[in-house]
């Protein structure tokens, strides 16, 4: 038997299937992932095929059945389309680079809140807000290292325990963690922390506005973040939407 549903959702992707149906991926605010198929959704009287677009807000209707590969979505509303986000590419480049993530490194069926909302809040920044677009993302990627079980320790040495590390060139060795000025050459380097990408980091947990921090340093937190990923997890190849780091 499957049951309707309700919920919220952010889309993924899409795919046309067959003569009229689409296949899309979504993330949903009561079972995370999901996949499912909208029948006719590409026939000339059907309005579906537009709302459920990558990036769009949705809410939809659904029967769901755990055992079954794809849901049937039955209708969609559409609460936003994040139109300054569609017609600027930098802040597309971001907005996709987010649904990558999310497409690749989430698991289906897995509700999972907080990252949902902070999808959209990192739509509506990326939407409205004046701050620079990289470390709109930047934030998003730490929290999302964090919610996916990656946090970035950034707390302390990993080997001596010894606090207080702002302003001091540290060191990061992805199987052991952050190290110490002390610690640091007994260990192999996997990413050079100087004081001010430190700083940054550091930052990027916080509140604390980055407006004195150069675009360089933000871009070199996307790069520690992205190798800090690919080294946790095998299957992880990069961000593609990111030129960045091509
Ligand atoms: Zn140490």
């Amino acid at each position: 038997m499957s049951e309707i549903k309700k919920t919220e959702a952010v889309v993924l992707s899409k795919l046309n299937y067959g003569d009229s149906s689409l296949i899309v991926t979504l993330f949903t605010k009561e079972q995370g992932k999901i996949s499912a198929i909208v029948k006719g959704a590409r026939s000339p009287k059907s309005k579906t095929s537009l709302k459920i677009d990558p990036l769009n807000y949705i809410e939809i209707v659904y029967y769901n059945k755990e055992s079954r590969d794809l849901q049937i979505i039955s209708s969609a509303d559409l609460m936003e389309y994040y139109p300054s986000i569609k017609s600027d590419l930098d802040k597309l480049k971001f907005a996709q680079s987010v649904l990558e993530l999310v497409k690749n490194l989430t698991v289906e069926h897995e509700q999972h809140v907080r990252l949902f909302n902070g999808i959209i809040r990192i739509f509506e920044l990326l939407e409205t807000s004046n701050e620079r677009l990289n470390v709109i993302f930047a934030r998003f990627f730490m929290f999302f290292l964090e919610e996916i079980g990656y946090r970035v320790h950034l707390v302390d040495c990993s080997v001596c325990g010894k606090k207080d590390l702002l302003d001091k060139n540290l060191s990061y060795n992805f199987a052991v963690g952050l190290l110490c000025e002390d610690c640091k050459t007994n260990y192999a380097e996997s990413f050079a922390l100087n004081q001010e990408l430190f700083n940054c980091l550091v930052s990027l947990r916080t509140s604390k506005n980055l407006d004195d921090i150069g675009s360089q340093t933000v871009d070199n937190t996307l790069i520690f973040m992205e190798k800090y990923l690919k080294y946790h997890v095998a299957d992880f190849k990069g961000i593609q939407s990111l030129q960045l780091f091509k």
